[in-house]
């Protein structure tokens, strides 16, 4: 189970996995941060693709092509903006965890990098962010067998190291 899962600190628009997922807005037409690394590394073809799919709700997710990436597929999800924490905030972004890897199965996705949703223009907090994000994995790859490796791509060394803290924490 934990050899399924690794922590890296990187771009994760070098990650070389079946798919990557995008912490993206909800028109899906591109942002700052981690989407628009991701574009500028695919390439205009994906924002091409991208027009075509109608956007995308929060806790959702929707599958492109990797284009010029190392990755094949692209899986785009929007996570919640930090209202406060009283507003679904903590679901939504549960959601987000459990639609792209649900989406990644029915791909036949085997290898999967994942960034740390809305923790970074969304603002939500790291910590509740990665204990979310660390449970829905793990939660997930219980009952499926078929993803083989979920790679957490942090940017910068205080949220590799909060991955890393949370992922040396007992499951309850
Ligand atoms: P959101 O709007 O969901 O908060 P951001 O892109 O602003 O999305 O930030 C999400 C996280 O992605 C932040 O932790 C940010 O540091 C990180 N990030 C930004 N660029 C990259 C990248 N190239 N690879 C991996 N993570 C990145």
């Amino acid at each position: 189970m934990m050899d399924r899962i690794t922590v890296v600190e990187g771009d994760i628009t070098e990650q070389k996995v079946d798919a990557i997922v995008n912490a993206a807005n909800t028109s899906l037409l591109g942002g700052g941060g981690v989407d628009g690394a991701i574009h500028r590394a695919a390439g205009p073809a994906l924002l091409e693709e991208c027009r075509t799919l109608n956007g995308c709700a929060t806790g959702e997710a929707k599958m492109t092509s990797g284009y010029r990436l190392p990755a094949r597929w692209v899986i785009h999800t929007v996570g919640p903006v930090w209202h406060g924490g009283k507003n679904q905030e903590d679901e939504l972004l549960a959601r987000c965890y459990r639609n792209s890897l649900a989406l990644a199965v029915q791909s036949g996705v085997r290898t999967i990098a994942f960034p740390s949703i809305s923790t970074g223009a969304f603002s939500f907090p790291q910590e509740r962010a990665t204990r979310i994000a660390v449970r829905e994995v793990r939660r997930f790859l219980e009952s499926n067998s078929s993803i083989e490796q979920v790679i957490f791509v942090c940017f910068g060394k205080q949220a590799y190291q909060t991955y890393l803290d949370m992922l040396g924490e007992p499951t309850t």
